[in-house]
């Protein structure tokens, strides 16, 4: 990854993406004041007994931004990076991500300050489970609904279910279930969450493509991540006969004009460590070289601040379409605006997990079992609604998707504010 010379601060990235936004529709003064706070900020330090018998001190922080629509949600981080500026961000547009749905759910994040690759599976399962214990009444099905995110999957959520509910009396546990999202199917999960995201992005890709009148079989793309959404994401590119041509990940970046083969790929970096790093059948280029590959879409799915003042003059592509969160600084995209370089924006383009989340929280409590097909149908019905909605405030304020985004989300929580009002 090429390094940035100065960095914005993560949160106030967000507040200059929701100022800009405001000013254009002229937004309720209140409701831009109160939305440029998060609600609640928790830290919680916790210690937990390694393999070797000595305890470590953990730090874990959950971040509630707004529920003026619906019970918080958002996915939990395990990342040494992890700390207050990015999961306050990561949370302010999880309110965002849920408004631009139309879900009826709030905005929160968290995570825990840690490098999972350092940790024995038995410590993972002993810190995730305290991390749980320490939110304590914090989280709960019908408040704050946590879900998977970088480094956390279906094996996490299950042991945070199980925390969580053996913390209840035995009445209350079976119903609340749906305290987690992306859980595994055979506890209360839901066909298809693994792959939401993924199949998301490529819903949003398909339908820029069609406005353009551009056939995505035959298309080239360039690939940041392989993890969740990047794997999924490249797995619905592949049906739809798109052929991934420069993969980077955290161990290196690698190329192959003939089209990189997704299926040996996941099956190479699964004896890997979930890493690509010498994966034979590609050649192995620098950073620089993976950010100037020319090809038809960039999706990068891994972390924030990827396209920078120095990654976004040397992208050669007709479309960035932000799987990961927060991927371009404010700066990078004032050069893709510049460079006329269309950007499918992350809260739009990534909300395929929180939706079909939403499906999966409303299955628990409603005690039903949904099919992989009915999944598919709603996330693309929800998808395509979200998009005609924006598409229409583009037209209407004449301005770029990430704007008219912005002012779909913050529309909705004005109306929903102003129609509540304030307490007392
Ligand atoms: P993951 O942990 O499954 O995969 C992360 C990938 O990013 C890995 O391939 C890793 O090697 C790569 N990576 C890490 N550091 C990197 C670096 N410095 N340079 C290049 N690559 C690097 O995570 P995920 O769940 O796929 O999440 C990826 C992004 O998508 C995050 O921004 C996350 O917030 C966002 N997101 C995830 C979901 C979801 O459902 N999992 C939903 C919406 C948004």
């Amino acid at each position: 990854m090429i390094k940035e010379a100065k960095q914005q601060g993560l949160y106030d990235r967000v507040i200059a993406q929701v100022d800009m936004a405001s000013e254009l529709m002229s937004l309720n003064d209140t409701v831009r004041k109160i939305l440029s706070k998060p609600f609640n900020e928790i830290t919680v330090n916790f210690p937990v007994k390694l393999d070797s018998g000595k305890v470590e001190m953990f730090t874990g922080y959950r971040v509630q931004h707004n529920n003026w629509l619906g019970p918080y949600k958002g996915g939990l981080r395990y990342h040494p990076m992890v700390n207050m500026d990015e999961v306050r961000a990561l949370a302010a547009w999880m309110t965002f991500k849920t408004s631009v749905a139309g879900l009826p759910l709030g905005g929160a994040k968290g995570g825990i300050q840690i490098d999972p690759s350092k940790y024995s599976n038995a410590e993972m399962e002993r810190i995730t489970r305290r991390f749980t214990y320490a939110l304590g009444q914090n989280i709960g099905p019908e408040y704050d609904i946590p879900a998977p995110d970088v480094n956390t999957n279906a094996q996490i959520m299950a042991w945070m279910t199980d925390t969580y509910l053996s913390t209840l009396p035995p009445q209350e546990r079976q119903k609340s279930l749906h305290v987690f999202t992306g859980k595994p199917l055979s506890m209360g999960g839901i066909p298809g969450r693994d792959r939401a995201t993924g199949l998301g992005v490529v819903i949003a890709i398909e339908q820029w493509a069609k406005e353009k009148g551009m056939d995505l079989s035959g298309s080239t793309y360039t690939l940041q991540g392989f993890g969740n959404v990047g794997y999924w994401t490249a797995y619905f590119m592949k049906e739809k006969g798109a052929r991934l041509i420069a993969i980077q990940d955290a161990s290196g970046s690698y190329y192959n004009s003939k089209g990189i083969n997704i299926d040996a790929l996941i099956a190479y970096i699964k004896q890997n460590k979930g890493l690509i790093s010498g994966y034979a059948d590609a050649v192995q280029i620098t950073s620089q070289e993976f950010f100037s590959t020319v090809a038809d879409v960039f999706i990068p799915a891994a972390l924030e601040n990827q396209i920078t003042e120095t990654t976004a003059p040397l992208l050669n592509v007709k479309l960035v379409a932000e799987g990961a969160n927060g991927p371009t600084s404010s700066e990078g995209d004032r050069i893709l605006g510049h460079r006329g370089i269309d950007v499918i924006p992350d809260i739009y383009c990534n909300s395929g997990g929180v939706i079909v989340s939403y499906f999966e929280w409303l299955q628990n409590k409603q005690g039903d079992l949904w099919d992989m097909d009915s999944v598919v149908l709603r996330l693309r019905q929800r998808m395509q609604i979200a998009w005609a909605q924006i598409r229409e405030k583009m037209a209407e304020r004449k301005c770029d998707m990430r704007l008219a985004t912005y002012i779909t989300a913050l529309g909705r929580l004005e109306r929903a504010y102003l129609e509540r009002g304030l307490f007392p």
